[in-house]
């Protein structure tokens, strides 16, 4: 019997997700399990603390990207695993794991015992699963961040919108905001440029590759490989820029892009040369802003269910065993 910690996001609306603490006891009844309904982020961090010092052989995120990287700031380089029931917006991390809403299907990943070894990008201490960067994109995530606080109606604009949400917000900031170069030194030993100095409106980290559920910003990235991927967007004008943007929003990567900028490295550092601090997004979270951001690579650094076809299923188990109560 294996111990069970759930946990549902303090601020999520319920109404985004439809998992139901009856229905999941149903899949995993001979399993310990304990719903958890923590009022606060600080609640939730205590209580995956305790879970961890206690041996929890499973965390059950039950949330978006946003309480995933909250959960796994606080489980790096434990044997916990982490199991992510998608009830967010992007749900890139779900994506990445093959695990969607089907509770039977997510039972099937969990009894059957697949799990992979992922690596975690380390930013300044703090922790990124899926993808980050600085630029257009974090003014994105921030604003979103905002509204959710402030809007219950926004909510429900993020519930009907679904993956088109970051789009919808994406479309808005570049029609509407001022198009901002951002003036940064970059010092990692794979960069290509001989410059150092890069003047973009977009960096990203990507850890996997797709961002905001939808944008294939790294097609061949993987997060099992000991690198992460950086890209560079280097137009200087608003124009090129949402040409560009246009193909990633269509689903495709601009190829024949020559101000795209792409390489996989273990080691980056960003310094920023204009004076303003470099405001940092990841997992769709603000970071600290700060002058300079030290990015490096956890290898294997959290245990994760995944449904990757990849993996061999426990020879031992097949579909027919799941144990459910009707
Ligand atoms: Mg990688």
């Amino acid at each position: 019997m294996a111990q069970i910690s759930v946990y549902l996001n303090p601020h999520a609306s319920q109404s985004l997700h439809s998992f139901q603490a009856v229905e999941i006891k149903k899949y995993f009844f001979r399993q310990e399990i304990r719903f958890n309904s923590p009022a606060s982020v600080t609640e939730l961090i205590e209580l995956i603390q305790k879970d961890r010092e206690d041996g929890v052989d499973c965390i059950f995120s039950i949330g978006g990207d946003g309480t995933a990287h909250t959960i796994a700031q606080n489980l790096i380089g434990s044997k916990t695993k982490l199991l992510v029931l998608p009830g967010g917006t992007a749900n890139d991390f779900a994506h990445e794991m093959g695990t969607n809403s089907n509770l039977k299907k997510l039972a099937h990943i969990f009894h059957a015992r697949t799990t992979r070894e992922v690596d975690i990008i380390k930013v300044n201490g703090r922790y990124l699963i899926t993808n980050g960067g600085v630029g257009i994109a974090h003014k994105v995530a921030q604003e979103v961040n905002k509204l959710r606080k402030e809007m219950s109606l926004f909510k429900s604009f993020l519930k009907a919108a679904g993956k088109n949400a970051y789009s919808i917000m994406f479309i808005k900031q570049i029609m509407t905001a001022k198009f901002e170069l951002h003036d940064i030194f970059m010092d990692s030993p794979d960069m290509p440029l001989l410059d150092k100095r890069v003047s973009s409106p977009l960096i990203l980290v990507n850890n996997q590759p797709r961002l905001a559920g939808k944008f294939p910003v790294a097609p061949s990235t993987r997060n099992d490989d000991g690198k992460f991927n950086v890209t560079i967007f280097l137009h200087h004008n608003k124009l090129e820029f949402i040409k560009s943007a246009t193909s990633f929003l269509m689903g495709q990567f601009p190829e024949d892009d020559k101000n795209i900028i792409q390489f996989e490295t273990d080691n980056l550092k960003m310094m920023s040369l204009d004076g303003k601090d470099l405001s940092f997004f990841g997992d769709g979270e603000n970071f600290t802003p700060a002058k300079e951001l030290d990015i490096s690579i956890v290898p294997k650094g959290l245990v994760v269910y995944s449904n990757n076809e990849d993996i061999v299923l426990c020879p031992s188990y097949s579909l027919d065993t799941i144990p459910t109560i009707q």
